[in-house]
């Protein structure tokens, strides 16, 4: 069992901090069809970057490592007890270094158990087998993309699309949809596994389990494998894109499957990835505990150190119109107005990290640091101490921020906040409060954890550590912090735009296409 656990470790740290091979090559697609010079090519460069770092570092792809999942397949006869008390030593190991973000809460307290352990976590679900060897798949899906999935209950409306029935025009226009509610908010461009039939619970497990096939691989059932290629080529039309900014590449993968359901009942469940598509196997060998061979290795591999420099060398010709603007906070009302959306901004000095608990807190306490002028990061970071007592940013992209949609407003005027910094952007309450009280949203590039890691130059100090390592508030000395203005304080919202765009792009696959 030791060796196992060993295995273990090593497949939760390759998941976390490299790429699949498969998944490498869907993004080194979508960046060649998008346009140079456009925010989807900067987002995009950014991503390529944030992958090599992260290969580089062997760090978190991105700070939020997910909730782990594990399928495993055995012979008869193992002993799947120890098997779990191994593979939950791993998960304690690898938060321990820094591999995982400590990622399991209390439902009811809001404690943080602060090893990625707690009452259903990690997820590992065993199937036996007649093969002699054991096969581990572990998928670290992150809570951006996690939310964005949906399920359809067959017939039924959908905006933009009318009426989706019970056949396979039908489950046709319920992906189109998903795709669509998504936006940028899950980090897209995504992955999309498609559960058809089952019961609620069933098909979203269907459709999870998409996502262990291989990118590349080709659907055995003709009608699902017309629908993947049709989803392949229609829905990069909605003009999405990375991040949401618009754009070419807004879906990198479609893989569906079907099961039986009760006659009353039909779903279609969608499970939404993001880019930083985080999903490893191994064979274990049974009688050792070793790793016999890694998955998802097939094919040519993509070398994202050449990608980055044809980046480079595109960005050099590519400065264009947009503005780049430099930002030492405090803030004034003054500066952030001349902000407009489309303007990337480059921030140098202290930003303070806050999220779901902190924004809680700070509709009915003080803030712990005085605010005014400031810029908040909607960021839960992965942190380490090192022996002196310092903690080190070991991973900090952004978190989705429409979840701060019910306080951000309010806290930007009692504060005096000039500025917020998140990713997928925030609904009409905060755009309000950006033109009532001279504010601006900043998207930085969802998973580019290591990226924006490495702008962090200090960690100054952190507040309300007891909300657990996420969901405190981090003073980060930042250098050159890059970010894109998407909602100004005139009323602009580049997100709002993109809806609207895409919602009208999606009328055009109103007419049925599979009889
Ligand atoms: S890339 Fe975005 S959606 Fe995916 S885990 Fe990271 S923050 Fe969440």
């Amino acid at each position: 069992m030791e060796k196992f656990q060993q295995s273990m470790y090593d497949l939760i740290v390759e998941t976390s901090t490299k790429l699949p091979k498969d998944v490498r090559r869907a993004i080194a697609r979508a960046k060649a069809r998008e346009n140079a010079g456009t925010r989807a090519a900067m987002a995009l460069n950014t991503i390529v970057e944030n992958i090599q770092m992260a290969d580089e570092n062997v760090s978190p792809i991105c700070q939020d490592t997910g909730l782990p999942t594990f399928k495993i397949k055995v012979p008869v006869g193992v002993n799947q007890i120890e098997m779990k008390k191994a593979i939950r030593a791993a998960i304690v190991e690898a938060t321990k270094n820094g591999k995982l973000r400590p990622n399991s809460v209390d439902s009811l307290t809001g404690k943080n158990s602060g090893d990625n352990l707690g009452e259903g976590v990690p997820v590992i679900k065993f199937e036996q087998w007649e093969n002699d060897y054991i096969d581990v798949r572990l998928i670290l899906k992150g809570g951006g993309c996690e939310n964005k999935n949906i399920q359809y209950s067959l017939p039924c409306e959908l905006e933009g699309l009318g009426r989706a029935g019970r056949d396979l025009d039908g489950i046709r226009k319920c992906i189109l949809h998903a795709v669509y509610q998504a936006q940028g908010q899950g980090c897209s461009a995504g992955f999309i596994g498609v559960g058809i039939g089952g019961d609620r619970s069933s098909g979203y497990e269907l459709a999870k389990e998409q996502l262990f096939r291989p990118v590349d691989d080709v659907n055995p059932i003709e009608e699902l494998r017309q629908l993947e290629e049709y989803m392949m080529e229609n829905a990069n039309k909605l003009g999405i894109g990375t991040m949401g900014f618009g754009g070419e590449s807004t879906l990198l993968g479609c893989k569906i499957g079907v099961m039986h359901r009760i006659p009353a009942s039909f779903f279609v469940s969608v499970a939404y990835n993001c880019w930083a598509f985080r999903r490893m196997g191994v064979k274990i060998d049974p009688a050792t505990g070793e790793i016999i061979e890694w998955l998802y290795q097939d094919g040519e591999d993509v070398d994202f150190a050449k990608e980055l420099e044809k980046a480079e060398a595109a960005a050099a010709l590519e400065q264009g119109d947009t503005r780049v603007i430099d930002l030492v906070p405090p803030l004034s009302e003054e500066q952030v107005r001349q902000l407009r959306v489309g303007d990337v901004v480059r921030i140098s000095g202290v930003i303070y990290t806050g999220r779901d608990a902190i924004h809680k807190y700070l509709m009915d306490h003080d803030a712990p640091v005085d605010l005014n002028g400031q810029i908040i990061y909607h960021c839960g970071p992965v942190m380490l101490k090192d022996e002196e007592g310092r903690w080190h940013a070991k991973a900090a992209g952004p978190t989705t921020s429409i979840r701060e949609e019910p306080y951000q407003g309010d806290i930007m005027k009692k504060f005096g906040v000039r500025a917020v910094i998140g990713k997928g952007g925030m609904g009409a309450k905060t755009l309000q409060a950006l033109k009532e009280h001279g504010g601006v949203y900043l998207n930085a590039i969802g998973g580019a954890a290591q990226y924006y890691a490495d702008c962090i130059k200090s960690v100054e100090g952190v507040d309300l550590l007891e909300f657990g390592i996420p969901e405190a508030m981090w003073h980060l000395r930042v250098e050159n912090f890059t970010a894109v203005v998407t909602m100004d304080s005139h009323g602009n919202s580049l997100h709002e735009d993109v809806e609207k765009s895409s919602l009208e792009k999606l009328a055009q696959f109103k007419e049925p296409v599979f009889k």
